[in-house]
């Protein structure tokens, strides 16, 4: 490179890249005076990443959930420092999840002054189960390359083409990841709340709430009275939900609920928000639906061990995925599969014979 061009370089497009913030990947939208949305572009790429929102007071700001990578996460804090000189105070983690919770050291680095808010439950699972995943994590990635990855996909790609996608959607985890673990370390929620928090920010009142189990046992909802808009965390995501672990009877009630906020806007913890309340009835069905299938097996004597060949929800796939192999790969990773285990055991269903 010559020095003009090194120069020009450096200087003609410094302000673009500072005012636009792009980190691949992700975009930022305005979703009312002073609330953004930092969000995956492709929901099923990987890594799979929550929603990250920035609420900016007259004199704080708020963070709803941190994402998996910290570099999305610095992200947040460079678009944050373009807008204000405002310090984050709080970071609120809807839920335990490692794309909920990753970045959150990211922001205490920034801004060591603020508190992390979750659920006791939140915490107590943060507690028990991150380290152990994160260095389980950090030994499967040291052992793989994305080149390897990709030419496993590349390979896979005519027989098993299910098999190529999930092995993409590896390739993004490792890619984005495997350089951020060395230094991974996770800051723990410092508040609890297993009720109501209310923060008066001028016209601007955000209550964090606990309503109900949803996608885990200690789903946080954050609403924003005079916007009507309502952070859902996983409790709703779309276009595919999750149902690893989640109570079903329970997160059936906890959809329902959602909608007595009368919100105008629906931030999702992963996807696009919604104006209405038409997908929260949709996976209401659809948790409905897979708690008949799994009552019936049961009814017909199926075990668990072959409750998922058993048990069919070919309708809502197709409502769900519209036949997407993408869609698919995720509606089979991320719903049936966790979500039929998930109805049997929250049923009270025994998982071995005898119990
Ligand atoms: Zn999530």
């Amino acid at each position: 490179m010559s020095r003009f061009l090194l120069f020009a370089a450096i200087f003609a497009f410094p302000s673009v890249a500072s005012a636009e913030q792009i980190y691949p990947g992700y975009s930022w939208s305005e979703l009312s005076a002073g609330i953004y949305l930092h969000s995956r572009d492709d929901p099923f790429a990987g890594p799979v990443d929550g929603n990250a929102v920035v609420i900016i007071n007259d004199a704080d700001i708020f963070v709803i959930d941190s994402h998996i990578n910290p570099a999305a996460a610095r992200a947040v804090v460079t678009k944050i420092k373009s807008l204000t000189r405002n310090p984050v105070s709080h970071i609120i983690n809807t839920h335990w999840h490692d794309d909920h919770t990753n970045g959150n050291q990211t922001f205490l680095s920034a801004y060591p002054d603020a508190q992390i808010i979750s659920h006791p439950y939140t915490l107590e699972k943060l507690k028990s189960e991150w380290s152990a995943f994160e260095d389980g994590r950090r030994a499967a990635y040291d052992a793989v390359t994305v080149e390897r990855i990709n030419e496993a996909a590349a390979a896979a790609e005519s027989a098993q083409p299910d098999r190529a996608i999930s092995l993409r959607i590896y390739a993004g985890y490792v890619e984005a990841l495997k350089p951020e673990l060395p230094d991974l370390q996770l800051a723990y929620p410092t508040l609890a709340v297993d009720g109501q928090m209310e923060f008066d920010r001028g016209d601007r009142k955000i209550v964090v709430q606990w309503i109900g189990d949803g996608n885990t046992e200690g789903d946080l909802v954050v609403w924003l009275l005079a916007e009507k808009i309502l952070a859902t965390g996983d409790i709703v995501v779309a276009p595919i939900p999750y149902a690893f672990d989640a109570p079903m009877l329970e997160w059936k009630e906890t959809l329902n609920r959602l909608n007595a906020f009368d919100a105008e806007l629906i931030i999702p913890g992963h996807g696009t928000p919604q104006k209405d309340t038409a997908y929260i009835a949709r996976l209401a069905s659809l948790i409905d639906a897979t708690l008949e299938a799994v009552k019936k097996a049961r009814a017909d004597g199926v075990a668990y061990e072959d409750l998922q060949k058993a048990v069919s929800l070919d309708a809502q796939k197709t409502v769900f995925t519209g036949g997407d192999p993408i869609a698919l790969n995720a509606w089979n990773g991320y719903y049936f599969g966790p979500g039929v285990s998930s109805a049997w055991i929250s049923l009270g269903y025994p998982v071995s014979e005898g119990e």
